[in-house]
């Protein structure tokens, strides 16, 4: 009998990624999203396969799914900065109540549950790049505080649930990650300037643009994160690319990447915005006989094909996120 899993939010970038590769390795999957920053569009395509469920629901609220379930996979949360600022208290929600309520799913279901944890846990790190033995430099009360510290409970009350009830756990720190699907809008660099130069604008760079950004090709992440499944690895293990490039010399990439002649403009660096960001992937090349394949050149001229079909109408509608 095939294995059956539950995906929440399953209509994001990531979460229908996920769908697609379990439902390729044969497993039933269950997807769970309530739609607020995600889109069904992602997932359409799984509905006339009679191996995908999907249910529209808040799971800051008790979650229920009948019959078995032998995974549970926490992809519910805003993600990205301009989402989550908006949205404070839901981020907040999802990842303490939500993240509760799927522990006790995992527990009554003996399922093996895993969290998407993220890079912010490290905040504005003073040790680079970050191994996850290092306990982060976050601001609790700063603007993105409402996303790094719900992520940081995230993982403590896995933890606990793995050494107090001896629930399977995981635990995957997730650096800045791309590729088809991903919204134009959520306010990241990389999606940021695609959107800008397929609708001809001029680039936009925060700060001086000798801040570092590495990017994770999807593919690359996905494979990780059923790897790290697999596994019998109770701890963090940081997913991301580590090859780091500064904001100018990607401006440079993109506008070569895309034929176009786009300015680069210059504007005042946000609040808490991290100067650099670059995984250490040393563990999951040791655990999980992981680390990414796809270059930038690669993955980025995959996506770019992918926004490249967008009509103006969709490119505009890109323009300004919508309004929650
Ligand atoms: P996304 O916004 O595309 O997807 C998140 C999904 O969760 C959306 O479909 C949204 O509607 C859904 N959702 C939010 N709150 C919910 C709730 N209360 N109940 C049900 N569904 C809810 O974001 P993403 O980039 O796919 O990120 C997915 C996960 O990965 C998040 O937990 C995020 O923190 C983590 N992550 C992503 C990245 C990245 O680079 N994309 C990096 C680090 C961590």
């Amino acid at each position: 009998m095939s294995k059956r899993v539950l995906i929440t939010g399953a209509a994001g970038f990531l979460g229908s990624h996920l769908c697609d590769r379990f439902i390729a390795e044969g497993f039933q999957v269950v997807g769970m999203d309530n739609l607020i920053t995600g889109d069904i569009k992602n997932i359409e395509h799984l509905f006339p396969n009679k191996n995908f469920e999907f249910y529209n629901h808040d799971v800051s609220n008790y979650v229920h799914v009948a019959g078995k379930l032998d995974y549970i996979l926490h992809f519910a949360s805003p993600a990205s900065p301009i989402d989550y600022l908006k949205i404070p208290i839901q981020t907040l929600k999802v990842g303490s109540l939500g993240t509760h309520n799927l522990l006790g799913l995992a527990k009554e279901k003996k399922a093996r549950f895993l969290i998407a944890s993220t890079s912010e846990v490290y905040g504005d790190p003073t040790v680079h790049p970050q191994p996850e033995e290092y306990w982060g430099n976050v601001n609790p009360v700063g603007p993105r505080s409402v996303y790094d510290e719900a992520k940081r409970f995230q993982e403590a009350i896995t933890m606990a649930y793995h050494t107090f009830h001896g629930l399977e756990t995981r635990i995957v720190r997730i650096f800045n990650t791309y590729g088809p699907r991903m919204r134009l809008n959520d306010g990241r660099v990389l999606p940021a300037f695609i959107g800008q130069a397929l609708r001809g604008e001029d680039l936009t760079i925060f700060g001086d643009g000798t801040q570092t950004r590495s990017f994770c090709y999807v593919d690359d992440l996905i494979e990780g994160i059923y790897r790290l499944l697999m596994s019998d690895y109770a701890y963090p293990v940081n997913i991301g690319n580590p090859n780091e490039i500064t904001m100018n010399d990607f401006a440079q990439e993109i506008i070569k990447l895309t034929g176009t002649d786009q300015k680069i403009i210059y504007l005042p660096l946000p609040q808490d915005d991290p100067k650099q960001r670059q995984p250490e992937i040393t563990k999951a090349k040791a655990v999980l006989d992981w680390e990414p394949k796809v270059s930038r050149q690669e993955g980025l001229k995959i996506t770019y094909d992918y926004f490249r079909n967008f009509t103006k109408e969709q490119l505009d509608s890109t323009k300004n996120n919508k309004d929650f």
